[in-house]
């Protein structure tokens, strides 16, 4: 008999975020001229005061292994992080810090689920949340919002996807990919529904907390009666652009932060030393020293609503955050463009891609296969130059 994989890693999909970067990488490398607008990533280099921390880290040579959960200097930064912008007060024995926000998720997915829990996702979600819970045993089950009701789930939603089997709830706030902000009216909504089931534990990745344009944000865990079911995640990739440093963590009660303890200490043992180090720096300081980033994304996202605004047939909801648009593009389904027919949104990324040269990913791979995700982190030179080529390509339609 042949050497096999695992039926775990065959049912699983490839991350599409990273998998059109990669082919847009890969183009690029070609010499063909795309832009890339696929990857949630800022374009902008981690700010300098960060960047010193490190570099006096590595000259203090911090560089054995670190505690499982993370420094307890930076434990007790997080402490006072989530005290400051969340009201919320996480004792240091329960906080984790991970690999990225996504080791946190995966972390929570092995540490809560049995095989064939539900875990309900509001649709659209960001890609790997179903692939991470059904690598943990989980069964993801879609709430398709609608762009009517800004890609929200409503609290009659939630109450009728509750299922016994249900074991979880996760949502991103701001979204990704949909930009959604859940004011806390929307929230308190959902965790009235929650009061009569005990059981199910909440997900709020709160990655996109700072880049928000609505002004306010809201923590699931800051909602009466919440913060004991509530793992709350979040992590320095955006708001920091600090993606490559990979540095995520989160707050929950400490029965389940033991546990993904005991998970991480298995699996990768304690996050990298000197990028924990700078972490610190980051979060020490005060929000107004990430401000010209948020300002630029705030600038970048009007621009890309008027601009995307002028071309027929999109459909597109004003996003309150995060640094992404996500147009429903139905609109072009059985049409032909340069030959090519699009049958779905899949059809039409790759159709941008080849025609425009413009790498954008497909709802598809969000829960969401009518939408396609354009992400405005880039310059504006070349969201304007992209935004001209998509238009000229879908006015042939
Ligand atoms: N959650 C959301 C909603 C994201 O968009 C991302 C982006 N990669 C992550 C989690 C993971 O972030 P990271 O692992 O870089 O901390
Ligand atoms: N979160 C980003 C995105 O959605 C980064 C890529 C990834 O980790 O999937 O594009």
């Amino acid at each position: 008999m042949k050497p096999t994989l695992s039926d775990k890693i065959l049912n699983m999909s490839t991350s599409a975020t990273l998998a059109m970067a990669a082919k847009a990488r890969e183009l690029k490398a070609e010499g063909k001229d795309i832009i890339g607008l696929s990857l949630g990533e800022p374009d902008f280099n981690t700010p300098d005061f960060i960047k010193e921390a490190a570099k006096e880290a590595i000259d203090q040579n911090y560089n054995s292994y670190t505690p499982v959960d993370g420094y307890a200097d930076l434990k007790l930064a997080i402490v006072q992080k989530f005290v400051r912008d969340n009201n919320l007060h996480y004792s240091p024995s329960e906080i984790i810090v991970s690999t990225g926000a996504k080791q946190s998720l995966a972390n929570v997915a092995m540490a809560i689920l049995n095989p064939g829990d539900e875990v309900i996702l509001p649709a659209p979600y960001w890609v790997s949340y179903s692939e991470i819970v059904k690598l943990a045993g989980g069964v993801p089950v879609e709430v398709r919002t609608t762009i009517e009701n800004d890609f929200k789930m409503t609290a009659e939603q939630l109450e009728a996807a509750i299922t016994p089997k249900t074991k979880m709830l996760w949502y991103s706030s701001p979204c990704n990919p949909s930009g959604s902000v859940y004011s806390e009216k929307e929230l308190k909504a959902l965790a009235e529904v929650l009061k009569n089931h005990e059981g199910i534990i909440v997900v709020s990745d709160e990655i996109y907390e700072h880049i928000n344009f609505v002004g306010t944000h809201t923590s699931m865990a800051a909602i009466e009666g919440m913060k004991d079911r509530t793992v709350t995640v979040n992590g320095v990739s955006k708001a920091f652009a600090m993606t490559g440093w990979r540095i995520g963590y989160i707050g929950a009660p400490e029965w389940i932060a033991k546990a993904c303890n005991k998970v991480q200490g298995q699996i990768t043992s304690g996050a990298n030393c000197i990028a924990q180090r700078a972490v610190i720096a980051a979060l020490e300081a005060p929000v107004s020293k990430i401000q010209y980033m948020i300002d630029k994304f705030h600038e970048r996202r009007d621009m890309v609503l008027n601009l995307l605004g002028e071309i027929d047939g999109l459909q597109l909801n004003v996003p309150g955050g995060a640094f992404y648009v996500f147009p429903n593009v139905s609109n072009f389904f059985g049409k032909t463009i340069r030959g090519k027919v699009i049958n779905n949104a899949t059809d039409l990324s790759l159709l941008l891609l080849e025609e425009a040269q413009v790498a954008t990913v497909t709802g598809e791979a969000f829960g969401a296969p009518d939408c396609l995700r354009i992400s405005y982190a880039a310059s504006e030179e070349e969201l304007k130059e992209a935004i001209k080529r998509i238009k000229e390509v879908l006015s042939e339609a």
